[in-house]
């Protein structure tokens, strides 16, 4: 190490370092504090060639940003009153002591599902602390958490971890009250034990109790040792516990329903808590993966929520937009435009809000006085270029070749490109960069695929006698589409092997 990085404390390895440096650093702070912090101000503004300045000078749009962002949980929900009522007829047994029944609740993107759960949540665990009955609600996000043994053991130590508090706020008390009581200051008269005895021997069971709650690690443990810890930092005291799993198709998808089969019996096992799910889906046909078993018992008391049409977007919005811009910023056909653009976008009110973001960016970006609807019809075509980018950044290599392969063929003109086309030259691009080659009848199956994902348009014509075949086209922008392509590594010398293609056309 160079002799000038060495820090200015060479007493790095002293014991008492810390104590002995203490002061001198205080004083190094006095020392600044002796600089007139004006002068320092005024040199910067001197120094500036105002950058920000004129970004800054011109009237802001936004009044709070913030409450427009996915982040932001809205302390109200127009539209979902009749969900959340329906969430709270069924979860108000838990304050009663009693078993809610499970609860399935269904829609598609951006409903307000995972907005209104968060809600009644925050209720519920409100309620219970008011009138002191032991109700948890524990939420899990299985996009996440996407396996069996994380689901529990990130369950096993939420618990356990409110057990541990429970336990040494338990074991102060005892330990107050054991002095008290040796200094005369008390007796045990109204307590529930007969002898200092008793009471000792209840501090040692909890301080035991305490030592053997041991957190489950993230990975390596049998998954039956990982369930039993759950299992006994739950029923460790009286309680209804409420596990929400957002997300829950996503688990099922990539681990199966063997979570949710062992989580919906456990309540005939508990002895001191009972358990009570809420799965939330984005897909409405998950059911039909499960266990017959489990998909009865999660579904007791299911719960839709439809899409929201555009009025109702509207309100969405307006409700927002009053807090997040300044008054005036918004000209009067920007929240309806947001609001017809999501409603087409299957109601989704986070592309609403995303979009009436997005256009007040621009119109901050553009220095306008306004957001105005060329803004939204910018912000959408921002927006969806953003998740063109995103699904194409991600598809397997393989998907990425032949989509290349069809840019190609439309960059040289090629119009109604046809199956045999794509995986001609499919095969060159696979040499050239030393992939594998997969068979034709794959590579159509890639193409079906990038058509489900709206990257291309693949539409089946008859050719009469000549059987049937695909015609493909491109249904997103090629240069942005081929920009994200040749920026994967795996794909980036593919741009010199192009003149083959070029050649092939030439003959
Ligand atoms: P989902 O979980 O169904 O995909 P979210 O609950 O995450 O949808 O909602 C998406 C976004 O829309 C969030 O930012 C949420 O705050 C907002 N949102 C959804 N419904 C409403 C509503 N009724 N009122 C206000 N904001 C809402
Ligand atoms: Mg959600």
């Amino acid at each position: 190490m160079d002799s000038n990085d060495t820090p200015p404390d060479d007493h790095a390895d002293d014991g008492d370092t810390d104590l002995r440096d203490a002061p001198a650093r205080d004083r190094t702070t006095d020392i600044s504090r002796d600089v007139d912090i004006d002068d320092v101000l005024d040199d910067e503004e001197d120094d500036s060639q105002g950058l920000f300045d004129d970004l800054l000078a011109g009237e802001p749009i936004f009044e709070n940003k913030e409450v427009l962002r996915p982040s932001y949980t809205p302390h109200e929900l127009p539209h979902r009153n009749e969900q959340i009522n329906q969430m709270a007829t069924i979860l108000v047994s838990a304050l009663r002591g009693d078993t809610p029944s499970n609860i399935l609740i269904y829609g598609k993107t951006g409903t307000g599902k995972t907005a209104s759960a968060k809600f009644v949540s925050k209720e519920l665990e409100s309620t219970s602390q008011k009138y002191d009955v032991p109700c948890e609600v524990e939420y899990i996000n299985c996009e996440v958490t996407d396996t069996q043994y994380r689901v529990l053991a990130q369950l096993a130590n939420k618990f356990i971890e409110k057990n541990q508090i429970v336990i040494e706020d338990r074991l102060d008390e005892l330990a107050d009250r054991r002095t008290a009581v040796t200094e005369g200051d008390t007796t045990l008269a109204d307590s529930p034990f007969d002898s200092l005895d008793s009471l000792d021997d209840r501090i040692e069971t909890l301080e035991t109790d305490l030592d053997e709650m041991e957190p489950v690690p993230m990975t390596g443990w049998p998954t039956d040792r990982v369930y039993s810890s759950f299992f006994e930092a739950v029923d460790y005291h009286e309680r209804v516990v409420v596990i929400m799993l957002d997300e829950i198709d996503k688990l099922v998808e990539k681990s199966g329903d063997d979570t949710l089969y062992n989580l919906s019996r456990m309540n005939s096992e508990l002895d001191n808590s009972r358990i009570s799910i809420m799965g939330i889906s984005n897909d409405l046909k998950f059911t039909d993966f499960l266990d017959p078993r489990v998909k009865s018992s999660l579904g007791e008391e299911e719960i839709v929520f439809p899409p929201y049409d555009a009025n109702q977007l509207r309100d969405i919005l307006q409700h927002r937009a009053d807090v997040a811009f300044k008054g005036g910023a918004l000209t009067e056909d920007v929240i309806p435009l947001c609001a017809a653009f999501a409603a087409q976008e299957h109601g989704d009110a986070r592309r609403a809000l995303d979009l009436l973001r997005t256009a007040g960016e621009l119109a901050e970006r553009g220095q306008a006085d306004t957001v105005e609807e060329n803004h939204v019809r910018q912000a959408q075509d921002k927006i969806e270029l953003d998740r063109v980018v995103e699904v194409v950044r991600t598809l397997p290599t393989q998907s990425k070749i032949v989509l290349f392969a069809i840019i190609l063929l439309e960059k040289n003109g090629v119009h109604n490109i046809n199956t045999g086309e794509v995986y001609n030259i499919y095969k060159r691009l696979c040499e050239e960069i030393d992939a594998d080659v997969l068979t034709q009848r794959r590579v159509t199956d890639l193409i079906s695929e990038l058509d489900m994902l709206g990257i291309v348009n693949a539409v089946v014509v008859s050719k009469g006698r000549y059987g049937r075949t695909k015609e493909i086209s491109l249904s997103v922008p090629v240069e942005e589409t081929e920009a994200v392509l040749l920026s994967d590594s795996r794909l980036g010398n593919i741009e010199d092997a192009q003149p083959f293609v070029q050649a092939r056309f030439d003959n």
